[in-house]
C-alpha cells in the first residue's frame, strides 16, 4: 500500500524543484550566514532571490494575478517540507508576503503586495507589545481619529516588540486599536514618528532582526487602513492557520534532515570497537525521533488536506494548533537527541544539528506558544467535539 500522503505528479515536481533549490541555493550558505550572525552579502541575497523567482517559489500562496504561485495548502506544505531543511532561516530570503495583504484594496495590492512578491519591498507585521504577547486584548497601541488639513486620518501611537524584518521593512502592518476595535494599518517605515528603540540579538541567527519599534503620533490616512476598521482579529485568524502550518512543516523538514545526518554519522562513527549506531543508547533516540517525525508529517499533511477540502475553518484552526504543538515539541526533542548523537561535534555551530537545536526553540514560542496551542486545542475539544479534533 502506498503512503497516506500522496502527492500528485505536479506536487512531486514542485517538491523536487524546491529540493534542488534548497540544495543549490541555500545549503551552501548556511555556515557563512551562521558565522555572520545570520546576514549574507547582498550579492548572495540577490542570487537567492533571483533563483527563487526563476524556480517559481516566490509568493507561494499568493494568487497568480498578484504575481504569486496560487499554491494550495498541500502544495505549500510540499514545498516547505523542503525549504525547512535549511538552517538559519535561509528560506526567509525568498520573496513573499504576509497573507493579510491580500485583504487590501487594488491600490494597496499594487503598492504593497506585488512588490513583496517580486522581492522589491519588505513588509513587517507588528502585533506583539511589551504587555501584549499571548494576550492580544492587552494591545495598547492606539489609532486616534483626527480631521486636519489633510482630511480624515489617524494618529498611531504605541510600541511594538519582536517585529520580524522590522529592520529592513519599507512598511509595517501595525495592529492598533481604533474606535471600531483592533485595526490593521500600513505604516511607512520612514514616516515621521517611527523609530527603532531596540534591536536585540536573538538565540537564532536569522536573515533579519526582530526590533522593537515605537510609533509616536504617526499620521496615516484612509489609504493606509488595511481591511475593515475593527477587522484585525478576523484577518489574523487566516494568518494564524497558514503560519502555524508553516511552522509545523518546517519542524517536520528539520527532523528529516536531522535524522538523515545523524543516521549517516552514527553508522560511520566507531567508538569502543563498534559503530555507535549499534549501541541502543544511540539508536533508540533516533528511533524515537523517527516516530516523532513520521507522526508530525502525517498531521501536517492532514491539516493541509482539510484546509484544501474547504473543511470548517474552526476545525482547521484547531487542527493547525495540534500540528504546530506536536511538531514543534517533537522537533525540539529530536534536535536535542541528535546533538547528543553527534557528541562534541553536535555543539559546534558549523554542524546543522547544533543550529537546528537553537533555531527550533522559537517554534515553540512564536505564532502562539505551545501553551496557547494547548488552550486552542482544549477549547476545541469541548466546542467542536473530540472526534473533530482527533479524527
Ligand atoms: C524571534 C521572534 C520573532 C517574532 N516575530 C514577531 C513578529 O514578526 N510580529 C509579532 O507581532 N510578534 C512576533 N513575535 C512575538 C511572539 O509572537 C510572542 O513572543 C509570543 O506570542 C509570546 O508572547 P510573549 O513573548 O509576550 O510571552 P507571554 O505571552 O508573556 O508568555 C510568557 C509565558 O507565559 C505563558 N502563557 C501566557 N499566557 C498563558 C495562558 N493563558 N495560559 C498558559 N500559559 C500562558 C506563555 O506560553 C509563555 O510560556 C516574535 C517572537 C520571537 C521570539
Amino acid at each position: 500500500m502506498s503512503s497516506l500522503v500522496t502527492l500528485s505528479p505536479q506536487q512531486q515536481e514542485l517538491a523536487e524543484r524546491a529540493r534542488r533549490f534548497v540544495e543549490q541555493e541555500l545549503l551552501p550558505y548556511e555556515v557563512q550566514a551562521e558565522r555572520a550572525g545570520g546576514r549574507l552579502p547582498q550579492e548572495i541575497v540577490d542570487g537567492i532571490r533571483t533563483a527563487a523567482v526563476k524556480a517559481g517559489l516566490n509568493g507561494g500562496r499568493i494568487a497568480p494575478e498578484h504575481g504569486g504561485q496560487g499554491w494550495s495548502a498541500t502544495d505549500y506544505v510540499a514545498v516547505h517540507e523542503q525549504l525547512g531543511r535549511s538552517t538559519n532561516g535561509l528560506w526567509w530570503w525568498i520573496p513573499d508576503a504576509y497573507n493579510v495583504l491580500t485583504a487590501g484594496t487594488p491600490e494597496q495590492i499594487d503598492r504593497y503586495l506585488r512588490p513583496c512578491v517580486a522581492g522589491t519591498a519588505a513588509v513587517s507585521y507588528a502585533v506583539t507589545e511589551e504587555h501584549a504577547g499571548s494576550d492580544p486584548s492587552r494591545i495598547a497601541t492606539t489609532a486616534r481619529r483626527v480631521v486636519d488639513e489633510h482630511g480624515e486620518g489617524w494618529l498611531i501611537s504605541g510600541e511594538k516588540w519582536f517585529v520580524t524584518s522590522g529592520d529592513v521593512a519599507t512598511t509595517h502592518v501595525v495592529v492598533a486599536v481604533a474606535e471600531e476595535g483592533p485595526t490593521l494599518f500600513l505604516v511607512p517605515a520612514d514616516a515621521p514618528g517611527v523609530e527603532t528603540v531596540d534591536d536585540p540579538p536573538f538565540t537564532h541567527s536569522f536573515p533579519h532582526g526582530h526590533p522593537a519599534i515605537r510609533f509616536t503620533d504617526v499620521r496615516v490616512g484612509p489609504a493606509e487602513v488595511l481591511g475593515p476598521l475593527g477587522g484585525a482579529d478576523a484577518l489574523q485568524q487566516r494568518w494564524f492557520v497558514e503560519e502555524r502550518l508553516g511552522i509545523a512543516v518546517h519542524c517536520v523538514a528539520a527532523m528529516g534532515r536531522l535524522l538523515e545526518e545523524a543516521t549517516a554519522w552514527a553508522a560511520g562513527r566507531e567508538q569502543g570497537g563498534s559503530r555507535i549506531l549499534d549501541y541502543q543508547g544511540v539508536s533508540f533516540p533516533l528511533a524515537d525521533s523517527a516516530a516523532d517525525a513520521a507522526a508530525a508529517r502525517l498531521l501536517v499533511y492532514e491539516v493541509a488536506a482539510l484546509a484544501d477540502s474547504g473543511a470548517d475553518p474552526k476545525v482547521v484552526h484547531a487542527k493547525a494548533s495540534v500540528a504546530k504543538l506536536f511538531a514543534s515539541e517533537a522537533a525540539n526533542r529530536c534536535a536535542d537527541r541528535v546533538v547528543q548523537v553527534f557528541g562534541g561535534r553536535g555543539y559546534i555551530r558549523t554542524t546543522a544539528a547544533e543550529r537546528f537545536w537553537r533555531e527550533l526553540r522559537v517554534d515553540r514560542i512564536w505564532e502562539g506558544t505551545s501553551e496557547i496551542q494547548r488552550l486552542v486545542v482544549a477549547r476545541a475539544l469541548e466546542r467542536r467535539g473530540v472526534r473533530a479534533v482527533i479524527a
